[in-house]
Order: C-alpha cells, then sequence, then structure tokens
C-alpha cells in the first residue's frame, strides 16, 4: 500500500490532551506558550510563516484554544474577530498552507477546524442553553452539562483509472472551463468509505470501480471535511459518462496528454494543498517535466 505525503497532513504537533482538563496547567502554560491569532477568516502571519506571540501581545478579547505541544513548547489557538496586527498581515489557510512548515500546517489545520466549530455552536442541541469552551476548547458545554465535539464530515476522493492505467477527471457544473479534478463526495449515514467510493463513482461518472487502494487521509477545514484517498480500477471505460448534473464533462487522459494539456491551457488542475492534486501528481510521477499550475483556486 502505497501512503501519499499529503501537505496538510504534516502536522507535528503532540496534541497532549491529558493537559485539557488540568485547568491550572492551561493557565501557567498560557503565559509562555507560543500562540497564532485566528481572526475567523485569516492568520496573522509573518512573511510566509505564521507570526507567533505571547499572551502580552494580546490586548482584545477573544477565545483560548490549546491546540499542543512540540519540543517542549505549549501552542495555542487565539480568537478573536478584533486584529492585533494591519489587517494586511492575515492571510487565509487557503493562501499560505502549501508554504507553511509541518508545525505551522499542523497548527493552522486543526486551529481553523476548531475555531470555526466554536463560532457556529453556540446552542446545545439537547436543551437549548448557551454553550461555552471547556477542556482547552476541544469540547463546549451547557450548564445542564451535555457535551459537544467538533464535527468532522468525511468525504472520499478517488482518482479512478482504467487498465491502461489512464485516469478519468472531471468537471463540476460551478466550476470554470477546462478546471478539472478527481472524483469526490461526502460519506452518507451508514455508508462505509468503500461504498461511498463506489456510489460516487458510478453516480458521477456512470462507471463501475474495482480493486479500491487506500492511499491516504487529509484534514480540510473548509470548513470541516475529511478528505480520504483511493484509487480504483475501473473494466469499462468506453461506459463513462458525466451525470449532466454534478458532472457536466468527463476526460480520459495519459501522462502525455494530461502535460500537453495542462500546458496548453486547456486544462486546469487541482491546487498543490489539494489531495487531488497530490493523486495525479503521484500518478504522473517525478521524472517527467513538471506540470503547471497548482495555484489555489479561491
Ligand atoms: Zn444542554
Amino acid at each position: 500500500m502505497k501512503i501519499l505525503n499529503l501537505p496538510l497532513s504534516r502536522s507535528n504537533v503532540d496534541r497532549a490532551a491529558h493537559i485539557r482538563s488540568d485547568q491550572a496547567a492551561l493557565e501557567a502554560a498560557w503565559g509562555s506558550a507560543s500562540i497564532v491569532h485566528f481572526n475567523g477568516e485569516g492568520f496573522l502571519v509573518e512573511g510566509v510563516s505564521l507570526k507567533h506571540i505571547t499572551a502580552k501581545d494580546i490586548t482584545v478579547p477573544g477565545e483560548r484554544i490549546f491546540l499542543g505541544t512540540h519540543a517542549g513548547i505549549f501552542y495555542f489557538l487565539f480568537c478573536s474577530e478584533t486584529m492585533i496586527g494591519a489587517e494586511e498581515d492575515y492571510k487565509t489557510l487557503r493562501e499560505i498552507s502549501a508554504g507553511l512548515s509541518d508545525l505551522d500546517v499542523g497548527l493552522a489545520v486543526h486551529g481553523q477546524a476548531v475555531a470555526h466549530w466554536h463560532h457556529k455552536t453556540a446552542i446545545c442541541s439537547q436543551c437549548g442553553d448557551s454553550l461555552h469552551p471547556a477542556l482547552g476548547g476541544s469540547v463546549r458545554r451547557c450548564i445542564n452539562e451535555h457535551e459537544h465535539y467538533p464535527r468532522t464530515d468525511p468525504a472520499i476522493i478517488v482518482l479512478v483509472k482504467d487498465k491502461k492505467d489512464r485516469i478519468l477527471i472531471g468537471r463540476q457544473a460551478v466550476w470554470p472551463q477546462n478546471r478539472f479534478s478527481t472524483f469526490a463526495g461526502f460519506v452518507e449515514a451508514g455508508e462505509s468509505f468503500e461504498q461511498c467510493v463506489v456510489r460516487e463513482v458510478l453516480e458521477e461518472s456512470g462507471v463501475t470501480v474495482s480493486d479500491i487502494n487506500y492511499l491516504g487521509s487529509q484534514p480540510w477545514p473548509f470548513p470541516q471535511s475529511l478528505m480520504i484517498a483511493f484509487e480504483a480500477t475501473i473494466q469499462d471505460p468506453e461506459s463513462a459518462r458525466p451525470d449532466g448534473e454534478e458532472i457536466v464533462e468527463i476526460r480520459w487522459y495519459d501522462r502525455d496528454s494530461l502535460y500537453a494539456d495542462a500546458t496548453a491551457g486547456h486544462l486546469l488542475l487541482p491546487p498543490v494543498v489539494s489531495v487531488a492534486r497530490a493523486m495525479i501528481q503521484s500518478w504522473y510521477g517525478k521524472d517527467r517535466p513538471p506540470l503547471p499550475g497548482g495555484e489555489t483556486w479561491r
């Protein structure tokens, strides 16, 4: 089994979950912590890195989220809409993630996912009371001790190949002309990953997959997905067709035609931080002319 080296899965932060329940330790850690700031949309940056600040730099109200430890240092996210730097010093995760260190990627991906969840999870769905952060921001609780945990939505993404080692990619109706990617979809309730792979590929492209192989997973906190990557082979490439609703166009590519279309501007490949790009790149190979593109889509 070949596991992909995925750009947003590079975290080397120890989440140190045992500290979350020790309020005194959290309070002491905050005083000496390295803190990254998130304003609800972007992170405070310095060049191409997250800017790491300390508690004494923070003079505005906001929420602290304990992210973990690395090399003996405690890391927190501080979340406030009020900015600590100038507006131009804030960048979105999509803009900066490809160039971040393993440490900063871990902090930013975890921080954004949990901050977004805090922001939209104000009310207890069991009793209707207000929720408040607890356990270092890893949980929200109401006055009746109902606990709510961050939600993660699993989605499969699959590189479809035929027996000639060509790949099949599709264009969604909402995407611009020539923008193509691999097939993907959310796992439904009561469904296994493998069942989801079969269903999504059949729904979107009309082909039945076999020989499913796991390739790895990557958090995708836009806002709360986890992408689970597979490759799958199909036996009947000639029956592939777009569903006409979600997918409006499909194309088969071998390596030479992919390179030719991408360099001629007839094909916009997915951004470099995406699982789709990593899967296509891994299939395409290293010892070939580099594929163009890879800028963020949004
Ligand atoms: Zn409640």
